[in-house]
């Protein structure tokens, strides 16, 4: 067998090198407290790229001690002063984009060209468009008619305190953006805890960020395992709200965690979500949408459009036109510019959607094309063909459960209200697809669709003043947009006894 071998290109060395000591509190780089230490691999090869710190409570309260500390400064400077420091640091992230993209196709696999075009360039649109929020974040004057006397009333945004920033693999550098731009621009002070499976970027962003001018100990970052240092988070006193990008399942336990303390939480979780293509649609158009809507970032994306819905019409030139492009994507590493889909996260994670692939074959489903690892050069890393099933039943697991991974469920329907009703029959909320040239059924099932984002003749895409969040399952709350710069804040209402 013969394996993949990628030089890790110079200009991340040093820092790959320096990465063990990876909690930042402070302005400070340090090991963890008690010592231990993560292997961080290259999922396309298994190579180890570098050693994290294995953070855990101890850390933890001292990034919180040195956020609240922070937080004194950081909340009363001048809105213009305090964008300024956000701009600057969308800008650093454009200075650094290359180091930042081969960083995050290093550790999470995905083609550079998606780091680059997606991941950082978006995050540092996002940095930027908070930034210019934080002379906006007014409040209202208030029409109030007291019993006695008179008096005027207003209201004012203010800071939360520490935010707890917990955050996923598959976006990791986009995702602590829309945490942290927002939390910062409102005034809080962050601690974010990246996923021990691709923690560089987030750290680099920090180094990045702090060298433009973000004064220390307003971004903290520990590393570390979640069941430890994302377990010690949720569970600090000091922190006011904890953000959470991840499973459902671990979306459960901050709720029933934060009970006692009564944080304030934003849930991104899991999605399935309903792309549908109805018989008037372009069919080339809404057939590129189901491929990127599914095999973007290796189907590893909590809005993909894994069950797609086609009308019974168009079913077989639509599934025929997915599975001639579907057998053309190129695996390969990240940084190779030919490769058009990368590997999984993990080892678990490959057997997990695995599992699936198995369970849709004996439930009876018919596998179009994948399903299987590709053997050679790509053996060692976790690939996993761009797998399509189609003759999927509405119970099957393939159509039921958050698979997160490159495979896609082709469902037949024969008119718009089934389609809706079927696509609605889902624990989770996340997002829709619609292809139609009908522009009255675009809004009709536009609006009837139960999920935070419908994309009508486009699919997967985000924007930072487009709120982002789910329904039902897929949680609570918003990332993106004014809303979510909101929920980083609380509303004071002030009385001025007029007589
Ligand atoms: P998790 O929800 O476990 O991970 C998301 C983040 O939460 C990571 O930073 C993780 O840290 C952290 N975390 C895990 N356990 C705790 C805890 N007890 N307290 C605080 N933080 C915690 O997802 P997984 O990585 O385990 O992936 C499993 C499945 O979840 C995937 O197959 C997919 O279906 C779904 N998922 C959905 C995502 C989405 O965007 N909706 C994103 C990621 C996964 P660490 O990585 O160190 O464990």
């Amino acid at each position: 067998m013969t394996m993949m071998s990628v030089e890790v290109p110079p200009e991340v060395r040093p820092f790959l090198d320096d990465a063990s000591a990876s909690i930042v509190i402070g302005a400070t780089k340090t090991a963890a407290a008690e010592g231990g230490e993560i292997p961080t691999t290259d999922p396309a090869t298994g190579t180890l790229l570098a050693n994290i710190a294995a953070g855990g409570k101890a850390d933890v309260d001292r990034a919180v001690d040195a956020a609240r500390k922070a937080f004194a400064q950081w909340r009363r400077l001048s809105p213009a002063a305090r964008g300024r420091v956000l701009l600057d640091v969308a800008d650093a992230i454009d200075e650094h984009a290359e180091e930042l993209a081969i960083l995050e196709t290093l550790d999470n696999g995905k083609p550079l060209t998606e780091s680059t075009y997606l991941d950082v360039s978006l995050s540092a649109q996002i940095w930027r468009y908070f930034g210019g929020w934080t002379t906006k974040l007014g409040g209202q004057t208030l029409p109030v008619s007291p019993a006695v006397g008179e008096a005027l009333v207003y209201t004012q945004r203010e800071p939360l305190g520490v935010v707890g920033a917990i955050v996923p693999w598959n976006f990791p550098l986009m995702i602590a953006s829309w945490k942290l731009a927002p939390a910062l621009a409102a005034g809080n002070t962050a601690v974010l805890k990246p996923s021990e499976f691709t923690s560089l970027s987030a750290l680099r962003l920090t180094e990045v960020a702090l060298e433009a001018g973000l004064p220390a100990g307003v971004l903290n970052v520990v590393t570390g395992l979640g069941s430890d240092a994302g377990q010690a988070l949720i569970d600090h006193p000091g922190v006011a709200k904890i953000s959470f990008t991840g499973s459902t399942e671990t979306g459960r336990r901050i709720v029933t965690a934060s009970a006692g303390s009564l944080k304030k939480l934003t849930l991104e979780l899991g999605g399935k979500s309903a792309n549908i293509v109805f018989p008037d649609a372009d069919i080339e158009a809404a057939a590129q949408g189901a491929l990127n809507g599914i095999f973007l970032n290796q189907g590893q994306v909590c809005c993909a459009g894994s069950r797609l819905f086609v009308h019974r019409d168009i079913h077989d030139e639509v599934v025929a036109a997915i599975q001639a492009e579907a057998e053309t994507i190129r695996l390969g590493h990240g940084l190779d510019e030919e490769t058009q889909m990368g590997p999984l996260i993990s080892a678990r994670q490959l057997e997990r959607v695995e599992g699936f692939v198995g369970a849709g074959i004996r439930d009876g489903a018919a596998l179009v094309c994948g399903g299987r690892q590709p053997a050679g050069a790509l053996a060692g890393g976790h690939f996993l063909e761009p797998t399509v099933f189609t003759d999927v039943r509405d119970e099957m697991s393939i159509a039921t459960d958050e698979i997160f991974g490159p495979v896609l469920s082709v469902l037949k329907f024969d008119d718009e209200h089934e389609a809706v009703r079927r696509a609605n029959a889902s624990a989770y909320g996340l997002a829709a697809g619609v292809w139609t040239n009908d522009l009255k059924r675009a809004h009709r099932v536009a609006r009837e669709l139960e999920a935070g984002t419908v994309w009508v003749n486009m699919y997967n895409m985000i924007d930072p003043a487009a709120p982002f969040g789910g329904y039902k399952s897929s949680g609570y709350g918003r990332d993106l947009g004014e809303e979510s710069l909101l929920g980083y804040t609380q509303t004071k209402s002030v009385w001025i006894g007029l007589d």
